[in-house]
């Protein structure tokens, strides 16, 4: 079997096809081995599972394919600092998204003129440290209305990642620093007073007045 990193477009096409015909096949299970009035239910809590799983196969298989376009650039094999040629190795990185968890492949250039060390994929594609803007959302939105320990159990039966309470709090308090500091320089939103509907939450709080009401110990 091909690494992840060899893989290319008709390697990704193949796999991704055998995933949804294994998909097809467990669907067709189900209808032949539940009784009528639970096929509908069986159906959707497989499919919300599965249809996760399998979004989260493109999600990486496209995204590492992206990163390795990239990475064949004659601009990202120079130093961004000198311009002269770099060392390289590979790391792995590792993002948490609204379709779970996934790893990149990509180089690591050191360069042994300056000691300048990038990941031009990175920089290039401008990813992430570790969460993507849609778990960010989700998990601000979640924390504005429940307890941290409501929010991380709602975090995992709406996108199956597993957060402790004490990552989601930091993660919620870093985007809401985040979103008041992008409304804060933003002069239409500062002075248009917002239409949207009120809703009991924390989030559109914050949002609204560039601050976040940490959940207390509910
Ligand atoms: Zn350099």
């Amino acid at each position: 079997m091909p690494t992840q990193t060899s893989l290319n477009s008709s390697n990704i096409h193949d796999l991704l096809h055998e995933h949804l015909d294994i998909m097809f096949a467990e669907c067709n299970r189900i209808m032949d081995t539940t009784e009528n009035g639970q096929i509908l239910n069986h159906l959707e809590t497989f499919l919300l599972d599965e249809g996760r799983t399998f979004s989260n196969k493109i999600l990486q298989h496209k995204l590492q394919e992206h990163v390795q376009h990239v990475e064949q650039t004659e601009e990202s094999k120079q130093c961004q600092r000198c311009k002269k040629t770099q060392y390289q190795n590979k790391k792995s990185k590792t993002l948490t998204t609204v379709l779970g968890s996934l790893t990149l492949e990509r180089l690591s250039r050191l360069c042994n003129h300056c000691e300048l060390r990038t990941f031009p994929a990175d920089v290039t594609l401008e990813l992430p440290d570790a969460y993507t803007n849609g778990l960010k959302r989700f998990a601000a939105r979640c924390c504005g209305l429940w307890s941290y320990r409501l929010a991380a159990d709602t975090l995992k039966e709406l996108c199956g990642i597993s957060l402790s309470h004490t990552t989601l709090g930091k993660l919620a308090g870093h985007t809401a620093a985040e979103i008041a500091a992008r409304l804060q320089n933003n002069p239409d939103v500062r002075h248009t007073p917002s239409k949207r509907p009120k809703e009991p939450s924390n989030f559109i709080l914050m949002e609204s007045s560039f601050r976040f009401s940490p959940p207390t110990a509910r």
